[in-house]
């Protein structure tokens, strides 16, 4: 394989983790990103008995970020954004913002690692050379803050994620180090309630206080949050290709954003760097590689995408119904009794990273349809459950997971 340069726009998560693989196989590395930071913190919560650690996206992609500009080749550029490219003379034009000047370089290839709103993603797809599609939630998000108490301790409990579900719109909360919370509000965008209508101060304060009278308790400041903090913009990102020929390939959010009611997308794309190496290590052609690395990875990216918008239905909404509960409950169960066969598959995504994610959704369907089954009619508690039947069904429908 050509050992020119790897340019790689974007220095994001996937963006430096790139840089640090590339640059373990040999290969010089000119990484272009317009802004000195990166993303902003959004911790993710706990379950009864098995852990998620929080911490911060920001401060985990400076951390690699550090670590790739340390490496003998890797070159970054600050300040320079990816434009446009000219596939037909294999170059990039990126403009260094300092000096305010185009500069056009070759491809030799170009990986985009620019995020959900890639610019070479709308690139190739305006040119026809990709199918990409953005689908926008109806719905955004804010964040209010719950501060910790006079003593700097949580005012909640501190080892859960808090949901409040109200079917078309939820609060939930998680916890930092320093005993605050950081809350976030998934609202319909538009509509009767929804952050374009609620901007009456007495009206943000009806809704808040109607809506999650305890938490309100919480959060002294959401009134004026509430009317300055920004909407954020919840959506899903698919395209195919991922890559035109050996010249350029989209890589992690770019290629496949979620929505992030999962705590999934970084990891996703982390796997994607793995896999990206991977494939570098069996073939000599970039196109091979983005080849390879496409069909191998698509799945278990629609997979993914596929259960965090299952996920954001389940919290704000089915989480607090009885007969979810009760399923809830009966996969647990149903974990203890037979562990190498039945997996909750929220489990299977967060604690069982050797199960693939398209592996976690096909057998996560067959696992919906048998808890139905199950707790069909007049079951209410795990003691109505017929586990005979249960057992039966399982070892007829769930091969073991070696
Ligand atoms: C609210 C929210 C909560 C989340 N929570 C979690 C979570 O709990 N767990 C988890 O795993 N994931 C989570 N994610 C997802 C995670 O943040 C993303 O999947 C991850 O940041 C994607 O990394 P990336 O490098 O592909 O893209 P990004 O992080 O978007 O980085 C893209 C980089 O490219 C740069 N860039 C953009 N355009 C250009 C251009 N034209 N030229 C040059 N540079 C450019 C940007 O400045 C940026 O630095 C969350 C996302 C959101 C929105």
């Amino acid at each position: 394989m050509e050992r020119a340069a790897v340019r790689i726009v974007g220095a994001g998560p996937t963006g430096a983790l790139l840089a640090i693989l590339l640059q373990r196989r040999g290969h010089a590395v000119e990484l272009y990103e317009t802004a000195e930071g990166g993303t902003s913190l959004q911790p993710y919560g706990q379950r009864p008995n098995e852990l998620i650690y929080s911490i911060s996206r920001h401060r985990l992609n400076q951390t690699l970020l550090e670590i790739a500009c340390r490496q003998p080749g890797v070159t970054v550029h600050f300040e320079h954004r990816f434009e446009s490219a000219e596939f037909d003379q294999g170059i990039a034009l990126i403009r260094d913002l300092r000096q305010d000047r185009l500069i056009s370089v070759r491809m030799q290839p170009l990986l985009a690692t620019d995020g959900a709103g890639s610019w070479m993603r709308r690139c190739m797809s305006s040119m026809h050379l990709i199918e990409a599609h953005e689908t926008d939630l109806e719905h955004g998000y804010k964040e209010l803050s719950m501060p910790a108490d006079a003593a700097g301790r949580h005012r909640m409990a501190c080892d859960a994620l808090h949901i409040w579900p109200r079917g078309n719109y939820m609060l939930i909360a998680l916890p930092n180090a320093d005993g605050s919370f950081t809350a976030t509000l998934f609202l319909a965008k538009r509509g009767e309630a929804s952050f374009e209508s609620l901007t009456e101060t007495s009206a943000i304060d009806r809704f808040l206080s109607r809506s999650f009278p305890d938490a309100c308790e919480l959060m002294p400041d959401r009134i004026e949050e509430f009317k300055n903090h920004p909407v954020g913009f919840l959506g899903t990102v698919s395209a195919s290709p991922w890559h035109h020929r050996g010249a350029a390939a989209l890589i992690g959010d770019s290629a496949h954003a979620i929505v992030p009611f999962h705590g999934q997308g970084m990891n996703c794309c982390f796997e994607d760097c793995v896999e990206f190496d991977a494939c570098m290590a069996k073939h000599a052609s970039w196109d091979r590689v983005f080849a390879e690395f496409g069909a191998l990875r698509k799945p278990d990216t629609d997979a993914i995408a596929a259960m965090a918008l299952d996920n954001y239905l389940e919290m704000r909404e089915r989480v607090a119904h009885p007969k979810f509960q009760l399923q809830q409950a009966l996969s647990l169960e149903l974990e203890r009794r037979f562990p190498q066969r039945f997996i909750p598959r929220y489990s299977m995504v967060m604690f069982h990273h050797e199960i693939p994610y398209h592996t976690a959704l096909e057998r996560g369907a067959v696992q919906a349809e048998l808890l139905a089954e199950l707790t069909a009619g007049a079951v209410s508690t795990l003691r109505d459950i017929d586990f005979e039947r249960a057992e039966r069904e399982i070892r007829a429908k769930l091969a073991p997971l070696n």
